[in-house]
């Protein structure tokens, strides 16, 4: 494409309200906009990003047995009705109301629609398996949308559903998937890591995501020493120090004692002169599904230096989200003082104590009176919990739960999810085959999700400069930037339509930046746009018989003969792409 044919808008400036690189990158190179909170067009740069990573995604996929199917983009509300999720999903479902006054909403997922599609069709045991793929536009009222397209309330997801039999081969699809997934953010040229994820109410092994690894990821990864073992914080167990039967302390007396002034477990440790460590905290939740309806509050006990996981308790609490803390009335009302001051001894909820606490022995806690706490606590003989289980979140330089070392800490973008389901979107909604005797069964799912455009963004974070955008051949927009610097030279323009020319027609795909602008103004914008290999055609060199080639990624500069020049692209094209 020319330049002058084309649409391409750089701005010099960041928007305000970017914050991280590539959405910064993406506004200025023109490759989006935004049209409201989180719903933005792609710019046709974007759109040939977009589409080359579908392609890879389409390609793989098929490659894997899965077939492309398209669904509706509005739902009604029975079918959402059937597995609960109208009510269940929240506000990210939108929903409203079409002339009839009958109730809809956007497509967050396609569970219910795919489930209610193959139903249908599906009638023996000789129909299965089947996996279903399609690329489309999704709709998530997202509470924060932030950075662009990576959470975005509009955006494009590839989702795919396998149908099985029973589970071991609903697993061996689960897995080939798997395999896909690798294969097609390799070729993408991102450094990725999959992780084991949470996988809700479901439990077991069998959710993992795929991260593309940069420092602004949302989502935080341990990972151990030799990569072995690799989750995200969400789920990853905490592996405690000490063993519970180890401490041959003696249980002391209780004894209160006054602590004015002293909120934060901060201030305890330091007025008390011990690490945070050796300190026990309380904290408050609701255990229940509709805290406003009805609080169900629980008592959490951790170290003083540990961090809740809310996974972790949602899980425990078995709740749709994650849990609500008292706020600090509820908490007075439960134990008696406001929160700095309250701890287990006395409370009559439920306790829930972090298998990290275990092990203490006469510690200190909150009195359950406004500025006082006891010291010398223990539990089984000053109170009781319900459970010791783990709770909090593992943190870098943990032990690693597969005995490899400790683990180490990684910032990820979820770029994509792979679950295996069971039965639950299938017996809810009645989706059954018949088995080789004649006997109805409940169909086994899985579901496979690709944020297509928070990928391609993904990739830009995890690739940029001071300059601008570095595109992995893959899916950069152009493979090759050719500047003309005196586009009214006939010699000139002349070299350099004949290699434009010559590369499209190869499938080697170049922008031509015909403009009448100073080099310098061309170079600017030909590091923000960020193609893999920029071409310099100027008068000069065309009269010494060369043109220059730049690398974006190394910099690299070489001066290549005009004769040589259509070779050597087409060699170094060879070498970028899987
Ligand atoms: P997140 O935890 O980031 O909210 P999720 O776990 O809810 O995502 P899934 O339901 O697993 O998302 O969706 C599959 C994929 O779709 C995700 O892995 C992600 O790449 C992409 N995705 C999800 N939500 C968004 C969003 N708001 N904007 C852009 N991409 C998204
Ligand atoms: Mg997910």
């Amino acid at each position: 494409m020319k330049w002058s044919e084309g649409y391409i808008y750089t701005l010099k400036d960041s928007p305000a309200d970017a914050e991280i690189p590539s959405h910064k990158l993406l506004v200025r190179a023109g490759m989006i906009r935004k049209l409201g909170q989180g719903v933005h067009t792609y710019g046709p740069l974007m759109l040939r990003s977009i589409r080359k990573f579908e392609k890879i995604v389409r390609e793989e996929l098929e490659k894997s047995g899965c077939v492309e199917l398209l669904m509706p983009l509005v739902h009604p509300k029975e079918l959402w009705d059937e597995t609960g999720r109208w009510d269940k999903m929240g506000k990210a479902l939108l929903k409203f109301k079409n002339r009839l006054n009958q109730d809809w909403c956007l497509g967050a997922t396609h569970e219910e629609v795919i489930t209610d599609f193959i139903r249908k069709d599906i009638k023996s045991y000789r129909d299965l398996p089947k996996n279903l793929f399609q690329v489309a536009t999704k709709y998530r009222d997202e509470i924060r949308p932030r950075f662009g397209l990576m959470r975005g309330r509009e955006f494009i997801m590839k989702d795919a559903y396998s149908f099985d039999a029973d589970p071991e081969s609903a697993l061996d699809s689960y897995k080939k998937m798997h395999t896909a997934y690798c294969r097609i953010f390799e070729r993408l040229g991102a450094n990725f890591r999959v992780v084991k994820a949470d996988s809700g109410s479901i439990g077991g092994d069998t959710s993992e995501e795929f991260h593309i690894l940069a420092d602004s990821g949302e989502d935080h990864l341990l990972v151990s020493e030799d990569g072995s073992f690799a989750a995200n914080v969400e789920i990853c167990p905490a592996i405690d120090f000490e063993d519970a039967s180890s401490s041959q302390e003696e249980l002391k007396s209780l004894e209160e004692f006054d602590t004015p002034g002293l909120k934060t477990i901060a201030d305890l440790a330091n007025s008390l002169k011990i690490s945070e460590k050796d300190l026990v905290k309380t904290l408050f939740y609701s255990a229940s599904n509709e805290p406003e309806k009805e609080l169900k509050p629980v008592a959490i006990l951790l170290r003083g230096s540990d961090e809740l996981n809310p996974i972790k308790l949602k899980n425990l609490l078995g709740l749709n989200d994650e849990p609500l803390m008292l706020n600090d009335q509820e908490v007075k009302n439960v134990s008696g003082a406001f929160p700095g001051s309250c701890g287990p001894v006395g409370l009559n909820i439920p306790i829930y104590m972090d298998t990290g606490v275990a092990s203490m022995k006469n510690y200190v806690v909150g009195a359950n009176k406004d500025n006082k706490h006891i010291r010398n606590v223990n539990h089984d003989r000053d109170y009781k919990v319900e459970k010791i289980v783990d709770l909090r979140l593992a943190k870098e330089g943990d032990k690693s739960p597969d005995g490899k070392g400790q683990l180490k800490s990684y910032r990820g973008i979820e770029v994509g999810h792979i679950f295996y389901l069971g039965q639950v979107y299938s017996k809810a909604m009645g989706a059954t085959y018949l088995d080789k005797n004649g006997k109805s069964q409940t169909i086994e799912m899985g579901c496979y999700g690709i944020g297509i455009s928070r990928s391609v963004q993904a990739v830009i974070e995890q690739n940029h400069d001071k300059d601008g955008m570095i595109w992995p051949a893959a899916i950069a927009p152009y493979a090759v930037h050719i500047c003309i610097l005196d586009p009214k030279d006939e010699k000139v323009s002349g070299v350099a339509y004949s290699l434009y020319n010559d590369l499209n027609a190869q499938g080697i795909d170049c922008l031509m930046d015909d403009r009448d602008e100073r080099p310098g103004v061309k170079f600017k914008d030909a590091d923000l746009l960020g193609m893999p290999l920029r071409v310099t055609v100027g008068g000069r060199g065309v009269e010494n018989g060369e043109v220059e080639i730049v690398e974006r990624k190394t910099g690299e500069k070489r001066s290549i003969a005009i004769s040589d020049i259509k070779k050597t692209i087409i060699e170094w094209w060879g070498q970028q792409t899987l």
